[in-house]
């Protein structure tokens, strides 16, 4: 089973990418910042619990998303693959994901990092606030928080992956098609 990691500071184009490779592979896809936003949105205690954190551009807690995928998995058994993306964000998580994908008899085929500047990740999120709606993607000051955020505690991710053998970075910068390329080729590579 192919299990992909989609990885990359936020506005880097991760659920983009993600809807076009479900096409391609026909894989199932899991957005952790998309669960909880259905949480928040139906009003569960689950979704309550964590509003203020994504408000902020905080992380929500480790347990909480990991639990999360672990439901995602046991649902998902059947399928081709997976695309995560926005999960894992700490080595904490990282480390939970493999405790539950072995679980599973499974593992993770690859990281892939998608390489995009920091001005213009803050450009793309302005631009997608202005129709998503998302509370966090309205502030340009939530914004640097994400981005602050994901180097404090997710880039270091990375290295989990790295030193398995697993990490790919690819340029983000480019057309969707010219990014989506570049992707599968680190996917078709890794399933060789
Ligand atoms: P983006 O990649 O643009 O930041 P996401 O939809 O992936 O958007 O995430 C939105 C928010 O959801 C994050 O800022 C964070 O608060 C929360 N979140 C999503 N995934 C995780 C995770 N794996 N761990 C902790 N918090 C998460």
């Amino acid at each position: 089973m192919l299990n992909i990691i989609l990885f990359g500071a936020p506005g880097c184009g991760k659920g983009t990418q993600a809807e076009l490779l479900k096409k391609k592979y026909g894989v199932e896809h899991i957005s952790t910042g998309a669960v909880i936003r259905s949480e928040i949105e139906r009003g569960t205690e689950l979704g309550l619990s964590m509003q203020e954190y994504i408000a902020k551009g905080e992380l929500a807690p480790d347990s909480i998303v990991v639990g999360m995928v672990k439901n995602y998995i046991c649902e998902h058994r059947d399928a081709k693959g997976n695309i995560f993306d926005g999960f894992p964000r700490t080595t904490a998580q990282a480390e939970a994901f493999d405790r539950l994908l072995s679980e599973e008899g499974l593992s993770v085929s690859v990281m892939i990092y998608m390489d995009v500047p920091e001005q213009e990740l803050v450009n793309r999120i302005l631009l997608r606030g202005k129709d998503s709606g998302r509370a966090d993607d309205a502030s340009e000051d939530i914004i640097r928080n994400r981005i602050e955020i994901y180097r404090a505690q997710t880039a270091i991710v990375a290295d989990y992956y790295s030193k398995q053998g697993k990490y790919v970075a690819i340029d983000g910068v480019g057309t969707l098609d010219e990014v989506f390329a570049r992707i599968c080729e680190a996917i078709d590579n890794c399933a060789k």
